[in-house]
């Protein structure tokens, strides 16, 4: 599956907010944002007039950018979460919290989606057991996801689990540390997500 390997502070700059991409960076003053709070390239400071398309094309780029998901997928999500009963963007969100590597990440065992990412994709999580090595998979309530026993000692992980206290665990998770173990307890509501997103915003520009 395709995903961005461009710079991603970058990123953040273009939506003017911390997506939190980078790991421990993003918490120090080295995070680019904090160093240059303005849109990337030539016209980056430049005034643009907000239109409605553009307001509701930044939301989905933001969002999209966050979870590390790409347009084709993202679309995808969203056509799952329109036959959803519910609001169609509350179910997005659901979806993309769902993902494996963002369990992971908001477990702890990653300091950021991405990396959350390539620790999954290189066979080092269990789903109930079973070996998973795929980023999109959709963990279910009841779900246990942990650390594969071979996989405890490798620094990045260890090294995310001690600054979890940091993002804190979702209420929807519960997790136990000292045996490198998660438990999905429910579904995520809206107000667990609680990084500031306009979900209205993209159903809007995909309703169009
Ligand atoms: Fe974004 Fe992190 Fe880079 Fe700051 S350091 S701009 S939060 S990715």
């Amino acid at each position: 599956m395709a995903r961005y390997t461009g710079p991603k502070c970058r990123l953040c700059r273009r939506e003017g907010i911390k997506l939190f991409l980078k790991g421990d960076r993003c918490y120090t003053d080295k995070c680019a944002l904090e160093r240059r709070p303005y849109a990337p390239g030539q016209h980056g400071r430049a005034r643009r007039k907000a239109s409605d398309y553009l307001l509701q094309l930044r939301e989905k780029q933001k969002v999209k950018r966050l979870y590390g998901v790409m347009e084709k997928q993202f679309r995808r999500y969203f056509e799952k979460a329109e036959r959803q009963r519910g609001a169609t963007g509350t179910n997005l969100l659901r979806l993309l919290e769902l993902r494996l590597d963002n369990v992971v990440y908001r477990l702890g065992f990653a300091n950021s989606r991405s990396q959350a990412r390539q620790l999954v994709r290189h066979g080092h999580f269990l789903v109930n057991g079973k070996k998973v090595n795929i980023p999109s998979y959709l963990v279910k309530v009841n779900d246990v996801i942990e650390v594969n026993e071979k996989s405890r000692e490798i620094p990045v992980i260890k090294e995310a689990q001690e600054v979890v206290d940091r993002r804190g665990i979702p209420g929807w998770l519960e997790l136990d540390a000292a045996n490198f173990k998660g438990v999905v307890k429910a579904l995520p509501e809206r107000d667990d997500i609680t990084f500031p997103i306009s979900e209205n915003l993209i159903v809007e520009l995909y309703s169009k």
